[in-house]
This record gives structure tokens, sequence and C-alpha cells, in this order.
């Protein structure tokens, strides 16, 4: 008899029997079915309804930044625009400390508190940017899992010997 994964419909002996299925349903790769499940969410067959032997992990913070593209333009825009911002204030302080300051105290002052402001500003936006991202990453991973299905041993066995009775009657 030859097995084949329910799934990809490929002929392999690396195959295992997650559920309680009849012979032609029975046999499935690991990873075939590991990705169905990911993908469906579901834990149970949906032909014999067993419940899959199945050991389930949320996906990674890198899982997550290679899934969703939209994010991840996201934060590279907001990292690239971060770093502008701080040279740009960096720069502004530096002319003020060793310019502004000799030349025109007044202005200086009024030069100090404006990077001030644009710094509690920045700061804000950056914390409530970080805030959404981290919102958005643990909602993804409630409904995002790595799952790694077990074989139904009991049933490989049972399976074995209606199998061996089959080919010897
Ligand atoms: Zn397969
Ligand atoms: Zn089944």
């Amino acid at each position: 008899m030859v097995k084949r994964c329910r799934i990809c419909l490929k002929a392999d002996d690396d195959l295992i029997v997650p559920c309680n299925c009849k012979v032609n349903f029975a046999f499935v790769h690991t990873k075939c079915l590991s990705q169905w499940l990911e993908a469906t969410l579901d834990d149970a067959c949906d032909i014999c309804k067993f419940k899959f032997i199945c050991n389930k992990e949320p996906k990674s913070f890198k899982q997550w930044l290679m899934s969703e593209e939209d994010e991840r333009s996201d934060i590279i825009t907001m990292t690239i625009l971060s770093v502008m911002i701080i040279y740009i204030l960096a720069l502004g302080c530096t002319f003020n400390y060793y310019t502004l300051n000799i030349v025109n105290v007044i202005f200086s002052d009024l030069m100090w508190s404006l990077t001030v402001i644009i710094c509690i500003f920045f700061i804000s936006w950056l914390a409530h940017f970080v805030q959404r991202k981290f919102d958005s990453f643990m909602n993804w991973r409630e409904y995002n899992f790595n799952i790694t299905v077990s074989e139904n041993t009991e049933r490989r066995l049972d399976l074995f010997s209606i199998i061996e009775n089959n080919f010897s009657s």
C-alpha cells in the first residue's frame, strides 16, 4: 500500500498518523498539517473530529516583522525619521551652544525653548508609536502560532495491524 499525504497528496514514507481517520486519509506530513493548522487555527480533524496532539507556541517578533509588510515599512520609516530628527536636534543644540549663545542671548534662549518643545513632542510621538506597534504585535500573536503536530501513536499501531491483516488475508 502506498502511503500518501492527505494534504499535498505526495507519496512518502515520512508521514505521521495524527488522528483517527480511515486508512486513505490517515497519513500526513507533519509540516503540511502544521501549516494547515496555522492557517485555519483549527485544532481538530475536520473528518474524524479527533483533537490533534500538538504543541502550540505564539510566533515571535521577527516572524511578525517578516509577515506583516505594512508594519515593517512603518517601523523602517519611523526609525529613519527618528534618526534624522535626533541628528537635526543635535546639530541645532551644537549651533546654539557654540554660536548663538555668544552672539545673541535672547534669540538663543528662544532656540533652546523651541528645542525642548520639539524634544517633548518627539518623545511622546515616539512613545505613542512604540505603544501602537506593540499592541498590534500582541494582537497578532493571539492568532498566530507555530504549531507542531505529534503522532497519535495508538492509532498508528491500530492502523498498521489493519494494513497487515488486509495484506495477509
Ligand atoms: Zn504533505
Ligand atoms: Zn481525522
